[in-house]
């Protein structure tokens, strides 16, 4: 069975048992603070299991893209050395919210193991938890009998502690006891020697955890306490590479269909065989799986960047980049080679990649050139501390390890694995004590402490009326304290709202919580899953009463006019630029908008005109919105609203339309009734933000105007100094070229002053012992004319010319010394002596080359007194 088949058979079982199957949430986590990547099929499904929402479906089914590479779930040391973890994966589950649990879930899990993939009974064990004394949770004793009945005796179940079988998604939020199946893979002959239930999580590579089926029946909170949900869910998730390995009978998920092409492809490029060298096969591996992780974090949205969840696709990007450096010999980007392959092979699960293959291609190209000078630079200073250490017990300190990896991102592990070729060790502990410094102080700077949710009234969902209303009478739901460093605030959730969250790009909404005996102020509205949060700076004087939340109107017209006109920019951008345009990010708060797309190139001034023009027409139409709730997704998409990747969707969506011909678009965002109130739009900059993507900024409305104005104001300003002319280009190109030609005059002037200075220097000369000594304070304007002139008196004085000028240019002091080459040689003198010790009188040093040198300095007072301290210096020089 390959691969596509054995996926589908998971949906197929599944829709079988009534389970509505649902596309898999994107890979990057957009509206949960707790998560930045998705680490299990359910997370999608949180506010369903805490009851802030109701599920569409009782049963649902799908394969979901998973990242384990940071927060609880973290796989990523354990990648390429093992043969079954991975960064991103494929987890197939089933869900039940409310509907069915143990009794039904097990079964079916069996019979799809053992009757549709054929997988060998006696083969699998399976565990459940054997409960927890701080917990005060007993043994799973309903799944322990469930399973003896299916296993017809219990000789394969075992309990497990907290670790193994009682699952959490995170710090906080829904886990319950969970059962797992494990599978062993070992030869007949291995099972022999040792039986494979005592192998069971143990990390053998071969006796390894397929399923895992969670019982969802509590909330961790904050606290650590766990509280009851309102209904018993069941959660599963399968890890689908595993699975294959299963079905395919082998002994590692990269030698699976699913890995192998991608394998050979790498091997080929390298100019090496898998399975030859074992260094070489986990280098292979790691770039096999690592471009999973990158590809589809991008695709989904996330580039690379210096933090959070960017810095964490950089340095996944960055371990893939290092093993195919040091152990594969690219020295060159290649990582970007391995996507078509991925795309290709992917395409018919997972389009969103193949769809942007060319822009996720130059993303990951682009971070590896910047990477490789990184490597190669960190490589010279490694070569430059080679000396330094020689004498240090041949050992890089650990500070030292650190600024490598801190300032040149060099990898601790490549330090050592170099330091090791060169005959140094690196003091590790050293490093670790840095490393663990760097972590404090950021922790510090950044620590918040977040209590739990309150109850004020009944736990329901928030009705949110944003669309249709600015203000509403509300009673609150919950609250809870965010404590950070600076200040305190509180977070509030209510039952109805016209407040909007910020998501989308567009900004939350600020306003008032008003009542008779308090008006608190809402600093702002974010939004956690679907819980829309108004963060206020105090509580509302009595929490039972209800409020009259009241959105800021004024600002809120104006993030709408920004908001609509970004699908109309948007629109004009495809129009212009091509349909390969699709939006990468966006702003729209009450001061601008600013839209981020893939391009390749930057868009020219006509272009941008056009744009503007085109976006401005439609403004000028007065096309009326035309707002489609809960639309299926499918008609939807035949309206011609284009979906973005990266951006999870319902359903049912909302749908936007400014002319249907023009702007269609899923969005949750606010806009304005019709488009003529948008006034007008002017963009005001183009730039790149990133490689492949180009950013817009613009303004609409009273700003555009304000900013048309005030361009306009600058001109005419300009206009009157010049002279209130009509044709300002004409009126500057010849001021301009007045100004050269002034200039060029001035400059001939100047070195005809020059021959006259140089004359009267040359009369000024004094002679002592047999020295031509001119010490003088002249006037010229720039260094250069400085040097000339001491070129000029030199050339025209012939031998033994001791020439020492001071001079003030830009209003500070200057002092240069020319000397005869006879001097040096045959008076033992030397110009930058010279001006050393005659640039103290100005506060300043200087050097140069014996014939000549010079000075700056910091007090232009000192200037006097250099001709006659000269003289002086000269003489005792000359008398020794
Ligand atoms: P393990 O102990 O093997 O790390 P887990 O307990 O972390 O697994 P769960 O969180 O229960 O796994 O995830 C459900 C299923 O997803 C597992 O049974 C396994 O098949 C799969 N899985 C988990 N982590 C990975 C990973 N890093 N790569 C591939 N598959 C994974
Ligand atoms: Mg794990």
């Amino acid at each position: 069975m390959n691969s596509s088949e054995i996926r589908q058979k998971f949906l197929d079982f599944f829709a079988s048992k009534k389970h509505h199957i649902v596309p898999s949430a994107p890979i990057v986590v957009k509206d949960d603070p707790t998560l930045m990547f998705t680490n299990a099929g359910m997370n999608q499904f949180k506010d369903y299991f805490l009851g802030n929402k109701p599920a569409p479906w009782p049963r649902v089914a799908n394969t979901q893209k998973c990242l384990r590479v940071s927060g609880k779930h973290n796989d990523l040391e354990e990648v390429g050395y093992d043969t079954y973890h991975h960064t991103m994966f494929e987890m197939l589950g089933n869900w039940s919210f409310g509907d069915y649990f143990k009794k039904e879930a097990l079964p079916w899990a069996w019979e799809l193991l053992t009757d549709v993939y054929n997988l060998p009974k006696e083969r699998m064990y399976v565990s459940v938890f054997g409960g927890d004394e701080k917990d005060g949770l007993p043994a799973d004793e309903d799944a322990f009998k469930i399973w003896k009945k299916i296993l017809g005796g219990e000789d394969r179940i075992l309990f497990g502690s907290k670790k193994d079988n009682f699952w959490e998604m995170g710090d906080t939020g829904p886990c319950g006891p969970c059962s797992e199946i494990h599978i062993d893979l070992r030869s007949e002959e291995e099972v022999a020697k040792t039986p494979g239930k005592e192998l069971v999580n143990n990390d053998h590579p071969q006796v390894v955890e397929i399923w895992n089926n969670v019982f969802m029946e509590f909330n961790r909170l904050a606290d650590g306490s766990l509280v009851k949900l309102p209904a018993q869910h069941v959660d599963t998730g399968m890890g689908f590479e595993r699975l294959c390995m299963a079905v395919q009978g082998k002994q590692s998920n990269y030698d699976t269909d699913v890995f192998q092409p991608m394998i050979q492809f790498v091997a080929e490029q390298a100019g090496v065989k898998y399975e030859d060298n074992e260094k070489t096969d986990i280098a292979i591996r790691v770039l096999s799986d690592h471009i999973r992780a990158i590809a589809f974090a991008i695709a989904d949205g996330q580039l690379p960047s210096n933090n959070k969840a960017g810095y964490v696709i950089r340095r996944i990007l960055r371990r893939a980049v290092r093993y195919a450096f040091t152990f594969l010999n690219f020295k060159k980007p290649f990582l970007y080679q391995m996507v078509p392959v991925l795309a290709d092979q992917l395409a018919h699960i997972f389009p969103e990649l193949k769809a942007q293959q060319a822009f996720v291609q130059r993303v990951i190209e682009e971070e590896e050139l910047a990477f490789l000078r990184t490597l190669e630079n960190g490589l010279k200073r490694l070569d430059s501390l080679n000396e330094t250490f020689k004498g240090n017990q041949n050992r890089i300190d650990g500070k030292t390890a650190f600024e490598l990896y801190d300032t040149f991102g060099f990898p601790a592990d490549l330090t050592a694995l170099i330091a090791k070729e060169n005959g140094f060790s690196v003091d590790e502990e050293g490093f670790e004590i840095e490393m663990q410094a760097q972590k404090n102080r950021s922790r510090n700077a950044a620590q918040t402490e977040q209590g739990d949710w309150i109850l004020v009234g009944d736990d329901v969902p928030t009705e949110f009326m944003g669309y249709d209303a600015i203000s509403t009478e509300a009673r609150i739901v919950k609250y809870r304290q965010v404590k950070t460093k600076n200040k305190t605030e509180y977070q509030i959730v209510l039952d109805r709202t016209p407040f909007y969250a910020e998501s989308g790009g567009q900004v939350g909404d600020t306003g008032f919580l008003e009542s008779d005996l308090s008006k608190v102020k809402v600093l702002d509205t974010k939004k956690e899953n679907d819980l829309i949060i108004h963060i206020t700076a105090d509580l509302p004087l009595d929490m039972e009463v209800p409020v009259l939340a009241r959105v800021d109107e004024e600002r809120r017209r104006l993030i709408q006019k920004n908001h609509s006109a970004t699908h109309l920019l948007h629109a004009a951008l495809r129009e212009v630029l091509g349909t390969h345009v699709a939006q990468k990010g966006s702003l729209v708060n009450d001061k601008l908008l600013r839209f981020d797309f893939s391009h390749f190139t930057k868009v020219t001034e006509s272009q941008l005109r056009d744009i503007e023009a085109i976006a401005n027409q439609h403004i000028r139409q007065s096309i009326p919105l035309d707002e489609k709730r809960n639309v299926p997704i499918a008609e939807a998409k035949q309206l011609g609203a284009m979906a973005l990747f990266g951006e999870k969707y319902g359903e049912f969506v909302r749908v936007i339309t400014f002319d249907k011909n023009y702007s269609v678009e899923l969005c949750g965002g606010t806009h304005v009734p019709n488009t003529g109130e948008i006034g007008l739009l002017k963009i005001v900059s183009e730039s790149s933000v990133a490689a492949g993507v180009r950013r817009i900024e613009a303004y609409t409305a009273d700003q555009a105007q304000d900013y048309i104005n005030n361009q306009l104001e600058q001109l005419e300003s300009v206009k009157e100094a010049l002279g209130a002319q009509t044709n300002l280009t004409a009126a500057i190109e010849k001021l301009l070229s007045e100004n050269n030609s002034l200039r060029k005059q001035l400059e001939q002037f100047e070195l005809k002053q020059l021959t006259t200075l140089k004359d009267t220097l040359l009369s000024k000369s004094q002679e002592i012992a047999g020295v031509k000594l001119i010490a003088e304070k002249v006037e010229v304007s720039s260094s250069n004319y400085l040097k000339k002139l001491a070129f000029d008196t030199r050339n025209a004085a012939g031998d033994n010319l001791c020439l020492i000028l001071a001079a003030k240019i830009d209003n500070k002091p200057q002092l240069a010394v020319m000397l005869s080459d006879n001097l040096i040689a045959e008076r033992n003198l030397n110009a930058v002596n010279l001006v050393k010790e005659l640039a103290k009188e100005i506060k300043g040093g200087g050097g140069g080359q014996p014939f000549y040198a010079t000075a700056g300095g910091k007090e232009t007072s000192g200037l006097a007194a250099i001709p006659g301290k000269a003289a002086e210096l000269v003489k005792s020089l000359l008398a020794k």
